[in-house]
């Protein structure tokens, strides 16, 4: 069986190719390498010890597209290229807009034209918005997205599902990451953002290299136990073999499905700041700053679904998730670029 991952270079995508094809999967990645490296693609090899087709490509380019599926029985999709900066974003919908839901309308249409019908998609718990509940069940109603990054997988959501309405051949899996941290245990791939890191744990794991000076942590006066948000973290290998688990209840063929991807446990950033310190060895240094515009206080999910009708539950904890990525992060201080 042949699944071709979009933005297979990337964070998510690499740990995805590396589970697949351990677990026998044929693999073909295309990727335009905007956010990513094609040193990523070797190290999937070295670390499964197998091959798999790249090819540095962009899923707005249709011709591109068909000249996959032609030359190639690609039985799944596993659909992980987008941008995926919130702030960013917020200055350049249109470009997030036209990259993530132009880029998929191209896929879609490329794969009906080739009958391959079969698609995984990479959403977000950012589509609960303020969470009516914790923790969150798929049942949670999906939310007001607070940037045009988010809006794109609600609607993303929404297109992928009304395929299958019009058709009902089309099998869709939309899966809900929640926090993914972590590194493979190699500390052969990893997380490689451009510039200043966004998200908390590399930039914590950027303070702890030295690289930069302290961590900010955007609010500690919320309603939680020490006043800072609180998220569900998940280990990039664990998230990773979700999907491994989704490729193969695509067989059931049951339409739309959608799950929740996380732990289900909440750990708020400075339990978070707390746990990189042990694995680095030292304490990471922050400072209390204003809330960021647009964070949600509270997201943790209800993992049950995923255990009960895909067999996938996380196996790792945030101690793991702070060792694998301390590891990354001191083997490869500049990322791929070392
Ligand atoms: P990433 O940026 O590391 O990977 C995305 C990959 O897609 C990159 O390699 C990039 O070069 C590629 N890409 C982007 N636009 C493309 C295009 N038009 N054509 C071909 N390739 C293109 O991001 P990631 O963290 O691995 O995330 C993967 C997916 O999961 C994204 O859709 C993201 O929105 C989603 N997601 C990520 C998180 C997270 O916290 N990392 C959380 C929820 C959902
Ligand atoms: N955060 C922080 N400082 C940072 C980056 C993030 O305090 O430099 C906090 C942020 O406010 C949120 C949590 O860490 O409460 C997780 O943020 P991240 O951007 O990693 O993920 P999000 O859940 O916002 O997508």
């Amino acid at each position: 069986m042949r699944i071709l991952v979009t933005g297979g270079a990337g964070f998510i995508g690499s740990h995805t190719c590396v589970e697949l094809l351990e677990n026998g999967y044929d693999v073909t990645v295309i990727d335009n390498l905007y956010n990513s490296s094609a040193k990523a693609i070797d190290r999937v090899r070295e670390i499964s010890g197998k091959d798999l087709t790249f090819v540095k490509g962009d899923i707005l380019d249709r011709e591109c597209l068909d000249t996959i599926f032609e030359s190639q029985k690609i039985d799944a999709v596993i659909h992980f290229a987008g941008l995926k900066a919130v702030g960013e974003s917020v200055h350049k919908p249109v470009e997030y807009y036209s990259n993530n839901i132009t880029g998929t309308l191209t896929l879609v249409k490329s794969m009906a034209a080739h009958g391959v019908k079969n698609i995984i998609f990479s959403s977000s718990a950012t589509v609960y918005g303020e969470p009516a509940f914790n923790p969150i069940t798929e049942e949670c109603p999906k939310g007001v997205c607070t940037n045009p990054y988010g809006w794109t997988k609600w609607m993303l959501e929404q297109i992928l599902s009304d395929l299958h309405t019009a058709d009902a051949e089309w099998n869709v899996i939309l899966l809900r990451y929640f926090n993914p941290i972590g590194a493979h245990p190699t500390g052969l791939i990893g997380e490689d953002p451009k510039g200043i890191p966004n998200n908390l744990v590399p930039y914590i794991a950027q303070v702890a290299i030295g690289k930069l000076e302290k961590l900010g942590v955007f609010g500690d006066d919320y309603d939680t136990p020490d006043g800072t948000c609180i998220r569900d973290y998940i280990h990039v290998v664990d998230l990773a073999r979700g999907h491994v688990n989704a490729i193969r209840k695509l067989a059931d063929k049951e339409g739309v499905s959608v799950y929740n991807l996380g732990t289900g446990h909440g750990y708020s950033v400075l339990e978070v700041v707390e746990a990189f310190g042990e694995a680095c060895g030292h304490p990471v240094p922050y400072e209390i700053k204003p809330r960021r515009a647009g964070d949600v206080m509270e997201l943790y999910c209800d993992p049950k679904k995923a255990a009960e009708e895909l067999g996938w539950t996380a196996q790792y904890g945030i101690k793991d998730m702070c060792r694998d990525s301390w590891n990354w992060q001191s083997k490869n201080p500049n990322g791929y670029r070392d």
